[in-house]
């Protein structure tokens, strides 16, 4: 595996006295994409949020390079270089393309992704740049939703429900972009309720079930029963 750029040890998160997550253990190397699948209310969101600094816990529930950073502010996490691309995408509906992705640029670190490098990855984005947000159709929402996380420049980006309701062409050209992404570098964790698709594209995944890890590993090393038994809670 390539060096840990992110670990999650024993992470727990509660919302008020309901427990969500129960000793939650990941590790994500650079440059790698791990899928994070389980049922509805599994914790998957959670675990994101944990990330993100949108849900507290324990500093040293969340490493990044072995730095403990769990419990801080969303916005340092964010400039440590740690992107969410959240559910239902929420760009700047009133905004073109382009100043939604501009937006994503604002106090990045320097690096390679640049407007042209994400009309490149995105071509129809590059068409329609001055189109505002709501002239989109659902994928093309997602493509800015993708390209305003790059233009921070992170290490690691967050996807929540990568595909939901978007047309099978569409989740087709999104999900030909994470390779690319990942091959400058970037590592990615993919919440995704198609479970085919995201194995298909993880090098390692993690099973969540009512909160706890029950499955995870590289998916070929898992056959499809386990990995189904492991997402219902069969046993
Ligand atoms: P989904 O696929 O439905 O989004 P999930 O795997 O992402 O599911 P979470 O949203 O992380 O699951 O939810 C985990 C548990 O935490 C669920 O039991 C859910 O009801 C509960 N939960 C989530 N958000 C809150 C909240 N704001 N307040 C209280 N409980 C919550």
């Amino acid at each position: 595996m390539a060096e840990t750029l992110l670990a999650i040890c024993g992470l727990k998160a509660f919302y008020g006295d309901f427990q969500a997550l129960f000793g939650v253990d990941l590790e994500l190397g650079a440059g790698e994409v791990l899928a994070l699948i389980g049922a509805n209310g599994a914790g998957k969101s959670t675990l994101l949020k944990a990330i993100t600094g949108l849900v507290p816990c324990s500093s040293d529930m969340v490493l990044l390079r072995g730095e403990p950073i769990g419990g801080e502010r969303p916005d340092r996490i964010a400039r440590r270089g740690i992107a969410l691309v959240p559910e239902g995408r929420r760009l700047f509906r009133s905004l073109s393309v382009e100043e939604n992705l501009v937006i994503g640029g604002e106090r990045a670190k320097p690096g390679r992704w640049t407007l042209d490098a994400v009309y490149q990855l995105f071509p129809i984005l590059g068409e329609r740049r001055r189109r505002p947000g709501t002239a989109l159709s659902g994928g093309q929402q997602q493509m800015v939703a993708i390209g305003r996380a790059l233009m921070a420049n992170p290490d690691i980006i967050l996807f929540d429900e990568i595909s939901l309701g978007l047309a099978p062409v569409v989740i087709k050209d999104i999900y030909a972009a994470l390779r690319p992404i990942a091959a400058t570098g970037v590592s990615i964790i993919l919440v995704e309720q198609d479970v085919s698709r995201a194995l298909g594209v993880a090098k390692t995944f993690v099973c969540l079930q009512e909160g706890k890890v029950s499955l995870a590993g590289r998916p070929a090393e898992h056959d499809r029963a386990a990995i189904t038994a492991a997402y219902f809670g069969m046993h």
